[in-house]
């Protein structure tokens, strides 16, 4: 079968590399299967990065990321690399993909598989069957605004300053990505700022009215300001479908809605760019977690986010929902079986390995699909 999906595939450091290794595996399946096949190229990325070039991106991965379809990426960082100037350390190596590839959309899902409805601190009633998908700007608002910095002040006060501002066009495309991606669900969009007391926010809820009215009139939409939404989040967070917020707010309420989860190493994510003439977004996949240093080389790291991952980039990247929901059913049914890592491990289930757990998925993905 020709393969004409070209997957930049940068496991980075610490567990990414150990995670990445299983998610490999089901693309191997894949193959294999004469389901689906993907051309995949391997580059380095954080610490390791910086190790072999100097640098936590070289040019030339940073040309393959452009270049490819999709980038999967596992985790950067870890104390070796920690005092290392701020402008090689291996987190700006992410940073940079995400800024030259202009990754405005950040989509976040917080789902709840049922066997690990134990694992969330709220009551099983709230959050059993949940689904939701938080949409995050992520390249505009008060982490990138100017004016910015901190100054000394006449009377030698310091005074601490960041700006939060948005455009029409950068609240329309982020938008957009929201009501399109709703149509695919429960068609729901809940708008999230503080329209009361910020004029970013009146223009945000303005501009998405009009989006809404203008193009989007299938899709039911609500506002919400964003202290109530955390509130809701953990009172009622079934209520929603998919939330879009700025980059601010988002970062706070996509880790609230996570932990409605319970586990750091089931949750995975998307960073979106705009479509070009042929359609294509470029687009990044990586799990939320970070590079874990504490468990590294231990084969103890949950691969299932990376997993998971990868299940997004079927669906968004590729189009190919069934078998993105192989890959998420083939994780349901691992869980099911009662084998756990140690950062979801419940009483009476089974301890196993990185290696075990995707030992696990594989069997299951041999169930599914013969
Ligand atoms: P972390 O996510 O790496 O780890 C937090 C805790 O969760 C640790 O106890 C870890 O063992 C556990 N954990 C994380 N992922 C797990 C998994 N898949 N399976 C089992 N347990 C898991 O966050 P941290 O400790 O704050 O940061 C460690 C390093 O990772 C730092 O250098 C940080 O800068 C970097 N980091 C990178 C990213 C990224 O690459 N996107 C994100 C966050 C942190």
């Amino acid at each position: 079968m020709a393969a004409n999906r070209k997957i930049l595939s940068l496991p980075g450091d610490g567990i990414g590399p150990e995670v990445m290794r299983q998610v490999g595996r089901v693309v191997e399946w894949f193959d294999k299967k004469r389901i689906a096949s993907f051309d995949v190229v391997e580059d380095l990325v954080g610490g390791a990065a910086y190790d072999k070039y100097g640098t936590p991106l070289a040019e030339e991965t940073m040309k393959k990321a452009q270049e490819c379809d999709a980038v999967l990426f596992g985790a950067v960082g870890g104390t070796k690399w920690d005092s290392l100037p701020f402008a090689v350390k291996p987190e700006r190596g992410l940073l940079r993909l995400r800024k030259e590839m202009d990754l405005f959309a950040n989509l976040r899902p917080a789902l709840v598989f049922d066997p690990l409805i134990g694992a969330s601190t709220l009551k099983p009633e709230i959050i059993e069957g949940l689904d939701i998908m938080i949409i995050r700007e992520l390249t505009g608002g008060t982490y990138f605004g100017e004016p910015r910095g901190i100054t000394t002040l006449p009377d030698g006060q310091r005074r601490g300053v960041n700006t939060q501002v948005y455009t029409t066009s950068e609240i329309i495309r982020v938008g957009r990505v929201a009501f399109e991606l709703a149509r695919k669900r429960s068609n729901k969009v809940c708008s999230v700022e503080k329209a009361n007391v910020m004029e970013s926010g009146q223009l945000w809820r303005e501009e998405m009215q009009k989006l809404h009215d203008a193009e989007y009139q299938d899709v039911e939409l609500s506002h919400m300001y964003a202290d109530n939404c955390a509130m809701q989040l953990v009172r009622n967070p079934k209520q929603f479908d998919v939330i879009v917020t700025d980059n601010l707010f988002g970062d706070l309420l996509s880790d609230c809605a996570a932990m409605l989860t319970g586990s750091l190493g089931m949750l995975p994510s998307a960073s979106l760019g705009a479509p070009d003439s042929s359609g294509r977004r470029k687009a990044l996949y990586e799990p939320v977690h970070g590079s874990a240093p504490d468990i590294a080389g231990k084969d103890a790291a949950n691969p299932l986010a990376c997993m998971l991952s990868l299940a997004m980039m079927l669906r968004y990247s590729f189009d190919l929902k069934e078998e993105a929901d192989v890959v998420e059913t083939a994780v349901k049914n691992a869980l099911n079986r009662g084998v756990r890592t140690r950062d979801i491990m419940q009483p009476g289930m089974t301890a196993v390995s990185t290696t075990e757990m995707g030992n696990a998925v594989l069997e299951e993905l041999q169930k599914i699909g013969g």
